[in-house]
C-alpha cells in the first residue's frame, strides 16, 4: 500500500499554478523586458503599483532579490538600517544586506507587540548629536505580515507612526511586504493603507497568492529607475518576462481568497489547542506552536504524514490555497493518531 500523500504546511510557497494559471502564462503577450520592455511585465508593474498606491514598480525574480535591490539603493556603505527583530532582510536573507548592500543591522524589539516595534525606539537610534565615529543611521525597513513573529499584523495607524518617526529623523524607509496582502485582508484595508510614507515596498506573488515566480518592488520613478539597474546587475533581467507575469496577473486576482487561508489557519490552531498543543492565535495564515524538542516533534511529523517547518524556536505551520479545511481535519487527524 502506498502512503497517503504527506499535508504541506511548511509554506505558502509550495503553491503550484492550476490549470487557469498555467493557460495565461502559456497565452502570454511577450516581448523583450530587458530591451524595452515586456507588455505583460508592464501590465503587472502598473497593477500593483496602482494596488500599493506608488509611483512606479519592477517586477523582480525572488523577494529576497527585491529588498536587496531595496537596500542597495537605500544604503551606503556602512550604514546602520533598522529593523524589527527577526526580520526577514536580518535573518533569511544570508546576510545580503550586509554583504551586498553594505548596511550593518539594528534590531528593534517588539515593544508594540508580537513583530511590532515602537516610534521611540526608532527615535532613540537616531539621536542627532552622536559623536562623529558613531554609525549613522539611515533606513528604517519594515516587515508586514512579520514572518517569524507568525505572520503577525502591523495596523495602519502603527505602520504609519513609524514611518513618520523614521522620515522625521532623515531615513528612508522601506517594508518588506512579502505577504503585504495577508495583512490587508485580515485587517479589512487596501494594500495602499500599509505603504503609507515608504520609499519602496517588496511583494510578493509566490507566496498566497500563489504563482510559481515573481516579486514586485515599487516605490517612486527614479527609485524604479535605479532599481532596474540593479536588478540587470543582480543577473534579474529577464527576457520574455510575460510568461512569468501573466502568473503574476492571475495571481493578483485571488488576493480576497486570502481570508480562506485565514479561517484554515484558524481551525488548525483550535485543534491542536484542543489536542492540548501550546499555540498562539494565528492573525493570518500562520501557526507557531511550541513544543520542548522541536526538531523531535518535526520528525514525528513528518512520519505522521504532517510536514511544517522550524521557525524561531517553534514550529511553524502556514496554511494556503493548496490545503483546504478537509485537509487540515486530516492534519489534525494524524496529529491525534500519531500520539503527539
Ligand atoms: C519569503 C519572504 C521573503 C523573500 O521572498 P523569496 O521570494 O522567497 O526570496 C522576504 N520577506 C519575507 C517576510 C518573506 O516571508
Amino acid at each position: 500500500m502506498t502512503k497517503p500523500a504527506p499535508i504541506d504546511l511548511r509554506s505558502d510557497t509550495v503553491t503550484r499554478p492550476d490549470e487557469q494559471m498555467s493557460a495565461a502564462m502559456a497565452a502570454a503577450d511577450v516581448g523583450d523586458d530587458v530591451l524595452d520592455h515586456d507588455p505583460t511585465t508592464r501590465a503587472l508593474e502598473e497593477r500593483v503599483a496602482a494596488l500599493l498606491g506608488t509611483r512606479s514598480a519592477l517586477w523582480v525574480p525572488s523577494g529576497t532579490m527585491g529588498n536587496l535591490i531595496a537596500l542597495c539603493l537605500h544604503l551606503r556603505r556602512g550604514d546602520r538600517f533598522l529593523a524589527p527583530r527577526g526580520a526577514h532582510v536580518l535573518a533569511h536573507e544570508l546576510g545580503s544586506a550586509a554583504w551586498l548592500a553594505g548596511g550593518m543591522p539594528e534590531p528593534l524589539d517588539w515593544d508594540a507587540g508580537p513583530g511590532r516595534p515602537v516610534p521611540a525606539a526608532v527615535r532613540a537610534n537616531t539621536e542627532p548629536d552622536t559623536p562623529y565615529d558613531a554609525l549613522r543611521t539611515t533606513l528604517l525597513c519594515l516587515e508586514n505580515t512579520h514572518n517569524e513573529a507568525g505572520g503577525a499584523v502591523v495596523p495602519p495607524h502603527e505602520h504609519a507612526r513609524l514611518a513618520a518617526a523614521a522620515r522625521d529623523a532623515g531615513l528612508r524607509v522601506h517594508l518588506d511586504g512579502a505577504r503585504l496582502w495577508n495583512a490587508s485582508v485580515a485587517l479589512g484595508v487596501p494594500p495602499a493603507a500599509l505603504t503609507v510614507g515608504v520609499h519602496s515596498v517588496q511583494v510578493c506573488l509566490s507566496k498566497g497568492l500563489g504563482a510559481p515566480v515573481g516579486s514586485v518592488v515599487a516605490g517612486g520613478e527614479d527609485f524604479v529607475q535605479e532599481a532596474r539597474r540593479v536588478r540587470k546587475m543582480l543577473g534579474g533581467g529577464v527576457r520574455q518576462g510575460g510568461v512569468l507575469a501573466a502568473a503574476g496577473l492571475r495571481a493578483l486576482d485571488r488576493i480576497d481568497a486570502l481570508a480562506e487561508d485565514h479561517e484554515t489557519a484558524r481551525a488548525l490552531a483550535d485543534g491542536l489547542t484542543e489536542l492540548g498543543w501550546e499555540v498562539g492565535a494565528p492573525q493570518t495564515n500562520m501557526v507557531l506552536a511550541s513544543v520542548p524538542d522541536t526538531r523531535l516533534t518535526l520528525r514525528r511529523l513528518r512520519a505522521a504524514g504532517v510536514l511544517a517547518v522550524p521557525m524561531a524556536g517553534a514550529i511553524r505551520f502556514v496554511t494556503h490555497r493548496d490545503v483546504g479545511k478537509a485537509d487540515v481535519d486530516t492534519a489534525l487527524r494524524r496529529i491525534r493518531g500519531a500520539g503527539l
